[in-house]
């Protein structure tokens, strides 16, 4: 089975190749190095350079290749870009994907797995947030996300495309040789360990009086291999499944303030932290119930607290101070 990996030089999508390739699949990476790193590429994928805004160049890929499954990683993903420029997430986000559907489906492709996110929970009825939870994006980005999901739909229902809908919680942590490295960075948890390693001054908390119980946000961080294996479930159980949503988290919520204070305790350093006023687009908490992924397919994620997913990061991040490099 051949793999497409769009993303695969990312932070998510390398650790997802480095699974599939340790799991006997052939894998090829496209990637356009928005914020991916050649570094990350693994060496036993093909990999070929490319934008998914470039139909000609997806047709190109798709049609040489013909791969039989896409991960689809590739994408604008952060919430509050996408509240100042919602087009470049509505718009392009949902045209690159249509691009990769369009050549894929003329070139005999499959399955499915798209990286879809927790921002579809803006108004959750039940916390921890279940496979039936109705869907209220958070942003445009989440919008975008949704937008994609029902391209997915109605690929299945016209054109039988199996496909599974994965709804990452807070992608976190790393492995011995992937790291998390966006530029510019904006997730909490790489910035955090940026002050501890005197990279920067402190951390902005981004709104204290948020209904929680310590006014900061709740997020259930998951880690990025255990995101990994889940897509290599996912992509096994589409051999005899035609529709996957599942959501990925490990069930448990770390405010803001939580997120700092086990930061201090891995690196031992004070990092230092301020009230900064809310950054759009965040909902107050998001926490995963997972058990429906658990109980279909068995996925048992290895990190199952925040400090050893925390201890990972630190580890790569000690190791690779100034990230990949390039
Ligand atoms: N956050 C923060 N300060 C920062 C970056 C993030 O307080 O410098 C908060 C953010 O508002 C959210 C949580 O940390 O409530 C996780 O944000 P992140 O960007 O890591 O992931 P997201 O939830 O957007 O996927």
């Amino acid at each position: 089975m051949r793999v497409l990996v769009t993303g695969g030089a990312g932070y998510i999508g390398s650790v997802a190749v480095d699974a599939l390739i340790a799991a006997g699949r052939e894998v090829v990476v496209f990637d356009n190095f928005y914020q991916g790193h050649r570094s990350a590429l693994n060496d036993e994928a093909t990999f070929v350079e490319g934008d998914l805004a470039d139909a000609a160049a997806v047709e190109s890929l798709m049609s040489e290749f013909r791969p039989d499954s896409v991960m689809h990683f590739a994408s604008f993903t952060l919430v509050g870009e996408s509240t100042e420029d919602p087009l470049k997430y509505l718009g392009d986000n949902t045209t690159n994907a249509s691009n990769l559907l369009k050549s894929g489906l003329r070139n005999g492709l499959q399955r499915f797995i798209l990286s879809s996110t927790a921002n579809l929970f803006d108004e959750p009825e039940r916390i921890p947030i279940g496979p039936e939870e109705r869907i209220v994006p958070g942003s445009p980005y989440g919008e975008s996300k949704y937008f994609i999901e029902r391209m997915l739909h109605w690929a299945n229902v016209t054109k039988g495309l199996r496909y599974a809908a994965l709804r990452y919680f807070n992608a976190a942590g790393c492995t011995e040789i992937r790291g998390e490295d966006h530029d510019p960075e904006t997730h909490l948890i790489p910035l955090v360990l940026q002050v501890a390693l005197g990279q920067r001054e402190k951390i902005m908390m981004f709104g204290d009086d948020y209904d929680t119980p310590d006014g900061t946000c709740v997020r259930d961080y998951i880690h990025v291999a255990d995101l990994a294996q889940a897509h290599v479930l996912a992509l096994n159980a589409l051999s005899d499944r035609e529709v996957l949503h599942y959501n990925l988290g490990n069930g448990n919520g770390f405010s803001v303030k939580e997120v700092i204070e086990t930061a201090r305790e891995v690196t031992g350093h004070p990092i230092p932290a301020e009230v900064a006023p809310r950054r759009a687009g965040d909902p107050a908490t998001l926490i995963a119930d997972s058990s429906k992924i658990r109980d279909e397919l068995g996925w048992q994620p290895r990190y199952a607290d925040l400090k050893s997913i925390m201890q990972s990061a630190w580890d790569w991040h000690v190791k690779n101070p100034e990230g990949y490099g390039d």
